[in-house]
C-alpha cells in the first residue's frame, strides 16, 4: 500500500512539474493557437521527421492554400505533392490527401473525433490519432513519439533495446505514457512530453539541470542508448539540360525550358515527382561538370554530380527512367519536384533556394505509421 502510494504521490508531482514548464516555456507555434482538429492534422503529419522551423511556413502556405478538408479533398494530387516539395518524405502527403478524400466521401466531410475511429484513416497510426484526438477534443489518450519513448526510458532507466527485446519495451513504454498521462489536461500533457524530449531531453547531452522532472529520473543523463546505424555513401550524377524555348515570348525571346522526368507510379520512392534525368556514370565528361551537390535521404548521404548537358546528348547519355518533358523554368517552381531537383535548380539559380526541411536541426523523431 505504501509503495503504491508513494507510486500515485512522484506521478502527481511529476504531471504538476511538467504540466507548469509547458504553460511557462512552451515555443508559440501556430498550431498550439488553433482547435481545428484540421489544422491539427497537418501539422502533426508535417512535424514527421521535419524541423519545427521549417514547418512553420509551410503548415502556414499550406493552410492558405487548402483551409478546408474538403478543398485539399478535392485539390489534384501534383498539386498537393507540389504544395509539400522539400518537406520529403511524400507518402505523408498522398496519404493525408487519399484520408481527406475518404472523410469527404464516407465521413460527411467531418474528421472523426475519437482516436479509435482516426486510426482507420490512410496514413493515422496510432500516434497521429492520440495527438489529434487529445489536442483538439481532449480524449485521454496518449502519444508516444521518438521524443516520448526517449523521455520515458530515461525516466525509468530502461536500456534501448533492439530485434525481438524492442518489441517487449515498445509495450512497456506505451504502458507508462498510459499510466502517466494527465486525464485533466491530455492536450497539453502529450505537447509537453513531445515538447520536452524536443529542447530539454534532446538525444545526446540532455539539459538535466533545468529539466523540470529531474527529481522523478532515474537517470539524469546516465542513460546508454544503441548507436546510430552508420549512413551510407552513394555517388549519383543527373543532367542539366537547358534550352530556349522555341514559341517567342512577349520580348520575342523563348522563355528558358528545362528537361526534367517523371518518376513512374509504380516506384516505392518518390512516385509521381519530377527530377532532373540520370545520367549514365562512365558517360560524364568532366568539363561540363556544372556542380556538385550533397543530399541526404534517409540512411544515404548522396555526392551528386550535376552536368550540364546539351540537347542533342541527352538520347545517349542519360538511363531512360520516366516520362520527360521540357517545362518552362516559372512552371517548374510550381510542380511536383523531389527535393534533389529543387536543390538543384535553385543552385542553378532557376529558382529560388528554399530553406532545407528535412535535413539538419532538430527534428521529432518518427515511428513509422501505416
Ligand atoms: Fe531527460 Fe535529464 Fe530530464 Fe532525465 S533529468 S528526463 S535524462 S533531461
Amino acid at each position: 500500500m505504501a509503495g503504491r502510494n508513494q507510486d500515485s504521490g512522484r506521478i502527481a508531482a511529476l504531471r504538476r512539474a511538467l504540466l507548469e514548464w509547458y504553460t511557462q516555456r512552451r515555443r508559440d507555434l501556430p498550431w498550439r493557437r488553433t482547435s481545428d482538429p484540421y489544422a491539427i492534422w497537418i501539422s502533426e503529419i508535417m512535424l514527421q521527421q521535419t524541423r519545427v522551423a521549417a514547418v512553420v511556413e509551410r503548415h502556414r502556405e499550406f493552410l492558405a492554400r487548402f483551409p478546408t478538408l474538403a478543398s485539399l479533398a478535392r485539390a489534384d494530387e501534383q498539386e498537393v505533392l507540389a504544395l509539400w516539395s522539400g518537406l520529403g518524405y511524400y507518402r505523408r502527403a498522398r496519404m493525408l490527401h487519399q484520408a481527406a478524400q475518404f472523410v469527404a466521401e464516407h465521413c460527411n466531410g467531418n474528421l472523426p473525433a475519437t482516436a479509435e475511429e482516426l486510426r482507420t484513416l490512410p496514413g493515422i497510426g496510432p500516434y497521429t490519432a492520440a495527438a489529434i484526438a487529445s489536442i483538439a477534443h481532449g480524449e485521454c489518450a496518449a502519444v508516444v513519439d521518438g521524443n516520448v519513448e526517449r523521455v520515458l526510458c530515461r525516466l525509468e532507466s530502461w536500456e534501448a533495446a533492439s530485434g525481438r527485446a524492442a518489441g517487449a519495451l515498445r509495450r512497456r513504454i506505451e504502458a507508462a505514457a498510459a499510466r502517466l498521462i494527465d486525464c485533466a489536461r491530455p492536450g497539453d500533457w502529450n505537447q509537453a512530453m513531445m515538447e520536452l524530449g524536443a529542447t530539454v531531453c534532446v538525444p545526446r547531452n540532455p539539459h538535466c539541470p533545468v529539466c523540470p522532472i529531474s527529481a522523478a529520473c532515474k537517470t539524469r543523463g546516465e542513460h546508454r542508448t544503441l548507436p546510430r546505424p552508420p549512413m551510407q555513401r552513394r555517388e549519383i550524377a543527373h543532367a542539366l539540360v537547358v534550352r530556349r524555348s522555341k514559341r517567342a515570348g512577349k520580348s520575342g525571346a523563348g522563355a528558358q525550358e528545362v528537361l526534367l522526368e517523371q518518376r513512374p507510379a509504380e516506384l516505392t520512392v518518390m512516385p509521381g515527382l519530377w527530377e532532373l534525368p540520370a545520367l549514365r556514370q562512365a558517360g560524364v565528361p568532366a568539363p561540363e561538370l556544372r556542380m556538385t551537390v550533397r543530399h541526404a535521404i534517409m540512411q544515404v548521404n548522396y555526392t551528386v554530380r550535376v552536368c550540364d548537358l546539351r540537347e542533342d546528348d541527352v538520347e545517349g547519355m542519360t538511363i531512360h527512367g520516366g516520362k520527360r518533358r521540357w517545362v518552362p523554368v516559372g512552371e517548374a517552381a510550381r510542380m511536383a519536384l523531389t527535393g534533389l531537383a529543387r536543390k538543384v535548380l535553385g543552385r542553378a539559380g532557376m529558382l529560388p533556394v528554399a530553406p532545407p526541411a528535412a535535413a539538419g536541426g532538430q527534428r521529432r523523431p518518427h515511428i513509422p505509421e501505416p
